[in-house]
């Protein structure tokens, strides 16, 4: 790893440990609504607390602006709660909506699971905002309707109930150690999603724990190109993250460029994760005071455009 990147990698778990919310939040089948905000024209407002405000997509035309951790996206479309091989999960955050190709994406993918992983189907986590841009909660990025997460939990044969969509909790696939997956839990289904998501030509990135990263690299048979693809990172224990590329036309969207196309395998590739201050990082003494939020001036342009825009039809 070179020095800018190893630079990149520190910002970027900085950026994650500030504002990763536990993978496990719960929901509730009855969110309050948020209360109107007091000084929305507030230059130092968070940007997040007018994008988590805006329950429905710009009426704009489909437009991805901006970065995944700095952006926002017109002309998102609504991942349906039910198909015949996905739920979505988690309703209450409003996070279901994505950039067409990336809904798109997810229901060929759900459609191959019964075949390939031998489960049900896949259960949904977030994808992005109606409008993307900065949330409340979780992630740095998905502002752009062009990340989601998927569950590394299968699809129960049956319709979860929308108690059970805020409660029921995934389950986690790294061993205590935290060296190596559980191999109670972790089977030739997981690999099989996973590979699905990274064949797929759009998609740029994925994110897993390194553990998973780790016993892909061990399961992983025939074809192994796709790997070059599949990412460690932070906080995916209980799911994992795909990040699709900018789509055609998308002049707007700054992408990332292509991931190296090694396996990412090697045990040199590797050891980064596992040392021991890493995965057993000493606290701050003191804990990091709180940045201030991004405001909608640190955002794009147009995604004040995209905020200002009437509610495209539910
Ligand atoms: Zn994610």
């Amino acid at each position: 790893m070179n020095l800018r990147a190893f630079l990149l990698l520190l910002v970027s778990a900085a950026v994650v440990s500030a504002t990763a919310a536990p993978a496990q939040d719960k929901g509730s089948v009855d969110p309050k609504p948020l209360p109107p905000l007091a000084n929305p024209n507030d230059p130092k407002i968070g940007a997040r607390e007018l994008f988590a405000r805006k329950l429905l997509p710009a009426a704009m035309p489909t437009r991805v602006i901006g970065s995944y951790v700095r952006g926002c996206i017109a002309g998102a479309e609504r991942m349906p709660i039910n198909g015949d091989s996905w739920q979505v999960m988690r309703l209450s955050r409003n996070r279901n909506w994505g950039h067409p190709d990336m809904i798109a994406l997810l229901k060929r993918l759900s459609a191959k699971a019964p075949k390939d992983a031998g489960w049900p189907g896949i259960l949904v986590g977030d994808i992005g905002q109606p409008r993307g841009g900065p949330a409340l909660s979780g992630h740095a990025s998905h502002q752009l309707g062009l990340d989601a997460d998927i569950w590394l939990t299968p699809m129960p044969d049956h319709m979860l109930s929308r108690g059970d969509r805020e409660e029921m909790s995934a389950v986690m696939m790294v061993r205590p150690d935290r060296l190596d997956i559980d191999p109670h839990v972790f089977t030739p289904g997981h690999l099989a999603v996973i590979r699905d998501a990274a064949q797929e030509p759009a998609v740029q990135r994925i994110f897993v724990n390194a553990a998973i990263k780790k016993a892909l690299c061990r399961e992983a048979k025939g074809d192994r190109g796709w790997l070059s693809k599949v990412r460690p990172w932070w906080g995916h224990d209980y799911h994992f993250h795909i990040r699709i590329k900018c789509p055609a036309g998308s002049s707007e969207c700054e992408g990332q460029p292509e991931p190296a196309a090694s396996e990412g395998c090697s045990a040199g590739d590797l050891a980064y994760w596992f040392k021991d201050s890493v995965l057993h990082p000493t606290p701050p003494k003191e804990p990091p005071k709180p940045r201030p939020p991004m405001t909608l001036a640190q955002l794009p342009a147009g995604c004040r455009q995209v905020l200002a825009a009437p509610d495209a039809k539910p």
